[in-house]
């Protein structure tokens, strides 16, 4: 089905501009003449607003095989809309992707699956991908209804989209009570989520996209588990918290990767 495994490492509110280029750097050194490893393997990284400059100049001086996200944006594209950061800002500064509807974004700041809905149309067409989230909390997962709430989340997320659009958009299932708690799903369970989520893509939008979408598994991801996630039929890499915020772990799960590719 040749879909490119994708790495992605999720920074949150951590490293300030000069620790953010300092860990880009580390990172870059790390993969620069491992050019397998990054023609095999989309690595991304995914810092605060302020650190995409700082860190886009490390990528781009060192000609870095990196792409750079975004953790969120607003949906107009300019506008009296104080504290908020439009697509078009995005794109000037170098971003390719931009994370959506992260759980934290969810709890903390009232995203919805309408305000992501608006958030990915407007990513789509200013031309940049969404990394789009989903995943239950555990009273969901403990009642049994994991699969249509997350399908639900899908749904919202994605609905009024293009099939042409939707065959850019990269999925990331995260479950709640996995995000930086150490505890994660069996893979077998992850990979079943990621297998009902393609599921509802291909209802939604076709066969041929359901195959082509990249889902990635996110939640207590890490050096030590990685090779277990990777080989499941479904889960094609990681949106990495904790663990993306070291350069040696971040790429030793880069490399890991580049096996299963
Ligand atoms: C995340 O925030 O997307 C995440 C998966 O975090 P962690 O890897 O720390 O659980």
């Amino acid at each position: 089905m040749g879909r490119k495994p994708m790495i992605a490492g999720n920074w949150k509110m951590y490293k300030t501009p000069g620790e953010a280029a300092a860990l880009t750097q580390e990172i870059d050194d790390w993969l620069r003449d491992e050019t397998a490893v990054t023609d095999a393997v989309e690595a991304v990284v995914c810092p605060p607003f302020v650190d995409l400059k700082p860190v886009a100049t490390v990528i781009e001086f060192d000609k870095s095989a990196l792409k750079l996200s975004a953790q969120n944006v607003y949906w107009e594209t300019e506008g009296a809309f104080t504290g908020e950061v439009s697509v078009p800002m995005l794109v000037d500064v170098g971003c390719q992707y931009c994370i959506i509807g992260h759980s934290e974004r969810r709890e903390y700041f009232g995203e919805t699956d309408e305000t992501v809905n608006k958030k990915v149309k407007a990513l789509l067409a200013g031309g940049i991908t969404p990394i789009v989230c989903c995943g239950e909390s555990l009273d969901v997962r403990d009642a049994g209804d994991t699969e249509s709430f997350v399908r639900n989340q899908i749904r919202g997320g994605l609905d009024g989209i293009s099939a042409e659009d939707a065959a850019k958009i990269v999925v990331a299932y995260e479950p709640i009570w996995a995000i930086g708690t150490g505890r994660t799903p069996t893979p077998e369970a992850a990979n079943d989520v990621c297998r009902s989520i393609r599921a509802t893509i291909g209802a939604m939008f076709g066969p041929d996209v359901a195959a082509g979408t990249r889902i990635l598994y996110g939640g207590s991801a890490k050096p030590e588990n990685i090779g277990l996630f990777m080989p499941e039929p479904d889960i094609d890499g990681a949106l990495i918290g904790g663990a993306a915020l070291k350069a040696d772990s971040f790429v030793s799960m880069i490399k890991t990767a580049r096996d299963f590719a």
